[in-house]
C-alpha cells in the first residue's frame, strides 16, 4: 500500500484541514509546520507521499522536494498560491511529481494523490520486472545455477578484489565423466535430469559465500572467495563424493550413477581471468587423464 502521507504547511488552518480530510479518506497522515520539521519527521514516519506548501519560513517547499528526492524514494506533491512566483515547471524541474494551486477542492487533491499512487505502483511493477529480467539474463534455465555470462562477470570482479585487498580466491572447474555415454544409453532428457540434479548437489556442498555456475553443457564451475586452495579442495571432494553417491532412476526399476572430475586452483600473483581459468582447466584435464572421478589441483603459474 502507498497510503502514508506527510502534509507540510506553515498555515495551521490549511494544514489541519488537509490532514483531517485525508484521514477521513483513509490515508495514514502526519503533518509538519515547516520543512525542517518534516525532515526530522521523515526519520521516523515512513511516508509514501509528501504534500508540501512551497512558500514557508526557512527552507521552502522546493528545497524540501530536492532534499527528499536526494535521500528517499518518496513522491512529492507541491501546493502553492495562485499569485505566488512559482510555476508548474519550477516544481517539476525540482523533482515534484505533481503541483496544485491553492485554494483547491479537497477532491482534486485526492485525485492527484491517487494519480501519484498509480505512478508509484507502475514504477514498482517496472522495477520488479527489471529485476526479474536481470536475474533471467544470468541464470541457466536447466539447473537454476548462474550461467557463464555471470561467471565471466563475477570472476573479473573477484579477481580485482583479490588484487586490491590480497584476499584468497579459489576456483573449481568440473566436468561430468562419460556423460555422452549416459545420454546415449538413457536419452538426452534423462541426461538433462542429471544436469538438473547436479545443480542441486553442487549447491548443497557449498557455503553461502561460494557461487556455482553451469559453465557449459556438462561443465560446472564454483568460485570460492576468501578461500585458500586447501579449503577449496575439501569443497570439491565433497562434491565428488555426493555425485558418486547419488542414485539416478533413468527408467522404472533401473538405477544408474555418474561421476565428476574436478580441477582446482587458487589465484596467484599476476593472474588474470584467462590464466586463472586456464590453470583450473589444466588441473581438470589432469583428473580426466588420471582416471576421472577425482580432484586435481595446480598452484604453479602456467608457462
Ligand atoms: P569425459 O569424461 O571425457 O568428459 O566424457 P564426456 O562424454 O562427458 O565428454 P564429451 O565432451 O565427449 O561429451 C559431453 C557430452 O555432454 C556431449 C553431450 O551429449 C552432453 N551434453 C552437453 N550438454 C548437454 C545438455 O544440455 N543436455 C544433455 N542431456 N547432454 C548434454
Ligand atoms: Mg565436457
Ligand atoms: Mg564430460
Amino acid at each position: 500500500m502507498t497510503d502514508s502521507i506527510l502534509v507540510v504547511d506553515d498555515d495551521d488552518a490549511i494544514r489541519e484541514s488537509v490532514e483531517d480530510y485525508l484521514e477521513i479518506k483513509g490515508y495514514i497522515v502526519e503533518s509538519s509546520s515547516s520543512a525542517e520539521e518534516a525532515i526530522e519527521q521523515l526519520n521516523t514516519f515512513k511516508a509514501d507521499i509528501v504534500v508540501t506548501d512551497i512558500m514557508m519560513q526557512g527552507m521552502d517547499g522546493l528545497e524540501l522536494t530536492k532534499y527528499i528526492n536526494n535521500k528517499y524514494d518518496i513522491r512529492v506533491i507541491v501546493m502553492t498560491g495562485f499569485n505566488a512566483n512559482y510555476s508548474y515547471k519550477d516544481a517539476i524541474d525540482t523533482g515534484a511529481s505533481d503541483f496544485i494551486f491553492k485554494p483547491f477542492r479537497f477532491e482534486e487533491l485526492d485525485l492527484r494523490i491517487k494519480r501519484v499512487q498509480h505512478e508509484i505502483s507502475l514504477k514498482k511493477q517496472h522495477d520488479k520486472t527489471m529485476k526479474r529480467m536481470e536475474q533471467l539474463v544470468i541464470t541457466d534455465d536447466l539447473t537454476g545455477l548462474y550461467n557463464s555470462r555471470y561467471f565471466f562477470d563475477l570472476i573479473e570482479t573477484e579477481i580485482a578484489r583479490h588484487h586490491r585487498y590480497s584476499r584468497p580466491l579459489s576456483l573449481l572447474m568440473m566436468d561430468l565423466d562419460f556423460f555422452k555415454n549416459y545420454n546415449d544409453t538413457w536419452g538426452h532428457l534423462e541426461g538433462d535430469n542429471v544436469l538438473n540434479e547436479l545443480g542441486k548437489i553442487i549447491i548443497a556442498c557449498l557455503r553461502t559465500t561460494d557461487t556455482a555456475f553451469r559453465y557449459g553443457g556438462e561443465e560446472f564451475a564454483v568460485l570460492l572467495p576468501e578461500t585458500k586452495l586447501e579449503k577449496a579442495c575439501l569443497v570439491g571432494t565433497r562434491i565428488i563424493e555426493s555425485v558418486r553417491a547419488k542414485v539416478f532412476n533413468p527408467k522404472l526399476d533401473t538405477t544408474s550413477s555418474i561421476t565428476i572430475s574436478i580441477g582446482a586452483t587458487e589465484l596467484i600473483k599476476n593472474d588474470n581471468r584467462e590464466s586463472f581459468i586456464k590453470r583450473s582447466d589444466k588441473a581438470l584435464y589432469l583428473s580426466k587423464n588420471n582416471g576421472r572421478d577425482r580432484l586435481s589441483s595446480l598452484t604453479e603459474p602456467d608457462n
